[in-house]
């Protein structure tokens, strides 16, 4: 029997039980292995390591109510991680490979999958990398896929309670024609440090703006942005951030209950005119915002009145989470039982 407190789980690593990877070498993909180690025997001149040839992915598999393990929206994580390998000159991970290895990572780690109703899930961590040795700056011609498993709690300690966010000018997070808009490590290298001092000025993330004229809103940390004004869910339209599949999901969860829908630009001055703001992604689902401040004017915006989330995000919240869940009809079919 495993010992686990479920409930009080954090966000981060867990060792599991087992491990899956592939290959890719001589221009093609190997056979899916199975590992118990913890760690990848690499070349010190892998250009991973040297020149940030490397993406990844975040994805939850669930607990039904009805006992049955689901997993949300994979091909889409499959079709995000080819276009990140595009972006970083990568072998792409065809998506049968990626089936293979996400199934197969749930099925070999089924006990660590966390019972239903407690706001944890078994997080997957699939992880492409150049592991082929270069000292120029180029492209490798080895590849290694990866895909490891944990349980995870909810990602702010607050669960699904309003956090606060500072929005900053002096640190980008991404270019604009650089690689905001795929899932490679070097944007979170460029978000670590912003991070790090928001969390040390009380904040439990910090809101990027577009670096070409700091104008709009650009993503909310690791997460994407979006808000409630009136009947309408909005959301930022930008070249440098990354599509989230959360966002996309919740905005047709908005369509479906009436909301109108707009993704466009979000200028920084419009924070005063929304009702409801949070951030959203896969690790989160949603976090509601209950305070923005400027870092550079000291302006305050505040959304939460009773310091609880407004109805609109609760709603998309709930619905989305019920879906995952299996506790509301799939009606798009996003889920794949885990069979
Ligand atoms: C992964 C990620 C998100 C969230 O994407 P989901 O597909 O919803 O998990 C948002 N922003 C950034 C920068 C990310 O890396």
């Amino acid at each position: 029997m495993l010992d686990i407190d479920w409930k009080s789980l954090p966000f981060g690593y867990f060792k599991t039980d087992y491990n899956v990877r592939c290959y890719y070498r001589n221009g093609k993909w190997g056979e899916l292995e199975i590992s118990s180690s913890e760690y990848i025997n690499m070349h010190m001149a892998a250009t991973c390591l040297h020149y940030g040839q490397e993406a990844f992915e975040g994805m939850k598999a669930y607990r039904g109510k009805d006992g049955k393990i689901r997993i949300f929206r994979w091909n889409e994580n499959a079709k995000r991680m080819r276009r990140s390998a595009q972006g970083v000159m990568m072998a792409e991970v065809p998506d049968e490979i990626f089936r293979e290895a996400i199934f197969k990572v749930i099925k070999l780690n089924e006990k660590f999958v966390p019972p239903y109703g407690l706001g944890a899930a078994l997080y997957l961590r699939p992880l492409l990398i150049g592991s082929g040795p270069e000292v120029g700056v180029k492209p490798a011609t080895e590849y290694m896929f990866m895909v490891f498993a944990g349980p995870v709690g909810p990602y702010f300690k607050e669960g699904f309670n309003p956090v606060e966010m500072q929005v900053i000018s002096d640190y980008d997070r991404a270019a604009p024609n650089g690689t905001g808009h795929i899932k490679v490590g070097g944007n979170y290298a460029a978000s670590l440090r912003p991070l790090h001092r928001g969390k040390q000025e009380g904040f439990a993330s910090v809101i990027f703006r577009n670096s070409a004229d700091r104008r709009y809103i650009d993503e909310a940390g690791p997460a994407n942005f979006f808000a409630i004004r009136g009947d309408t869910y909005i959301t930022p339209d930008s070249v440098s951030i990354l599509p989230s599949i959360t966002n996309m999901s919740l905005r047709q969860i908005a369509k479906d209950m009436g909301l109108k829908v707009e993704l466009r630009q979000v200028a920084i001055d419009e924070l005063g005119d929304f009702d409801e703001v949070g951030a959203c992604g896969t690790a989160a689902v949603i976090s509601p915002i209950k305070r923005i401040v400027d870092r550079d004017t000291g302006k305050v915006f505040e959304y939460c009145k009773d310091r609880i989330a407004g109805p609109y995000s609760t709603k998309l919240y709930v619905t989305l989470r019920a879906i995952q869940e299996g506790a509301e009809e799939d009606i798009h079919g996003w889920n794949t039982i885990v069979e």
